[in-house]
C-alpha cells in the first residue's frame, strides 16, 4: 500500500470532532474521495500533507511514519489546496522555479529543464513571460497542477479540483492531472462532485460526517443502488407527497404530471418503475441510508 492510515481521529479546539476513526489503506492510482461539504476531507487532507497533526491514529506514507518523517514525506509529496493562490510579484516561469525550489531541487541546470518541460506539458510555455496572477482561471489552476507536480512526487493530493470550473474545464484537468502525474503515482482527489470520481478513479472513499462510509471501486458502489433507484409517475400536486417521502433525486414534467426519481428500497402506493443506476444515484442512496441509520441510533 502506498498510504495506510490507521484509526485517525481529529478533534479541533472547538470540540469539533472532524475525523472519527478514519482506516484506509491507499494504493498506487487515481484515488477518489467523495463527500459533502463538512464531510471532513480538507482535515484529512491537511493532516495527509503534514500541514496539521492528527489528535490520535498512525499515518504512513510510502513508509515513512507521518509524526517521525514530516520532512521525507514532503519531499515526495505535491499538493494542490483548494484555495491555491500566487506571489502577484512572479511570472509564470518564475513562480515555478520557486516552486521546483522550494521542493528541493537545488542543480539549476536540472531544475531549469524540469520548469520547461513541465511549462510545455500543461500548455503554458507560450505564456511563462506573463505575470501568474494575469493568467486566466483555467491558466491558474494549470500553473497550480504543474507546481504540485514539479519534482515528480510520489503522492499528489489534489483537494477539491474542480471548484469553479466548467464540465469542461473539469474533464481538460482531470485529463492532464492523469497525464502528467507518472504511472506509478499515488493521486489522492478530494471532491463533492461525483462526476469527478465515476470518470478517473479505480478505488474511492465516501466520507460522511467524519466517518468512512464506503470504500471500493466506483462500479461497487453502483451496484449497491442496483435495484434502489425507481420512477414514479404522478399528478402535479403528489409532488409535495412524494418529497417527504422518499429522497428525490431528479423531477422531469411529464404530460399533465412529473416523472419523480428516487432511490430507495421499495416504493409502495405508487406506480414505480426500476431503472439502471448512475454513480451520483448510488452516492444519494448511500447517504441517505447512512442518515437513516443515525436516525435509528
Ligand atoms: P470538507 O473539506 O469535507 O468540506 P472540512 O474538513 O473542511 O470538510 O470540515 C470538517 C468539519 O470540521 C466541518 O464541520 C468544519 O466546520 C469543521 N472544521 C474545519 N476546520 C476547522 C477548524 N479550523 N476549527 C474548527 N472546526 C473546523
Amino acid at each position: 500500500m502506498s498510504i495506510t492510515i490507521k484509526d485517525l481521529n481529529k478533534v479541533y479546539a472547538n470540540g469539533r470532532h472532524a475525523l472519527k476513526d478514519i482506516n484506509l489503506d491507499i494504493p498506487s492510482g487515481m484515488f477518489g474521495l467523495l463527500g459533502p461539504n463538512g464531510a471532513g476531507k480538507s482535515t484529512l487532507m491537511r493532516i495527509l500533507v503534514a500541514l496539521m497533526e492528527p489528535t490520535s491514529g498512525q499515518v504512513d506514507v510510502y513508509g515513512y511514519d507521518l509524526k517521525k518523517h514530516r520532512k521525507e514525506i514532503r519531499g515526495i509529496l505535491g499538493y494542490l489546496p483548494q484555495d491555491f493562490r500566487f506571489f502577484a510579484q512572479y511570472k509564470t516561469y518564475e513562480f515555478l522555479d520557486y516552486a521546483a525550489r522550494l521542493s528541493g531541487m537545488n542543480n539549476t541546470k536540472i531544475r531549469k529543464r524540469a520548469v520547461d518541460d513541465m511549462l510545455e506539458n500543461v500548455g503554458l510555455f507560450d505564456v511563462r513571460e506573463r505575470y501568474a496572477n494575469k493568467l486566466s482561471g483555467g491558466m491558474k489552476r494549470r500553473l497550480g497542477i504543474a507546481q504540485a507536480l514539479i519534482h515528480s512526487p510520489k503522492v499528489i493530493i489534489v483537494d477539491e479540483p474542480t471548484t469553479g470550473l466548467d464540465p469542461e474545464e473539469r474533464i481538460r484537468f482531470r485529463n492532464l492531472l492523469s497525464k502528467v502525474s507518472g504511472d506509478d503515482a499515488t493521486i489522492i482527489l478530494s471532491t463533492h462532485i461525483v462526476g469527478d470520481i465515476s470518470s478517473t478513479c479505480n478505488r474511492m472513499a465516501l466520507l460522511n460526517q467524519g466517518e468512512v462510509s464506503f470504500v471500493g471501486s466506483p462500479q461497487d458502489m453502483l451496484k449497491h443502488a442496483e435495484g434502489k433507484v425507481w420512477r414514479i409517475k404522478i399528478l402535479g400536486d403528489q409532488l409535495a407527497e412524494i418529497d417527504s417521502k422518499y429522497p428525490v433525486i431528479a423531477t422531469i414534467p411529464s404530460g399533465t404530471g412529473w416523472e419523480v426519481q428516487v432511490v430507495a428500497d421499495e416504493i409502495v402506493g405508487y406506480d414505480a418503475e426500476l431503472f439502471a443506476p448512475n454513480l451520483e444515484h448510488a452516492y444519494v442512496y448511500y447517504m441517505e441510508n447512512k442518515l437513516n441509520l443515525w436516525t435509528n441510533d
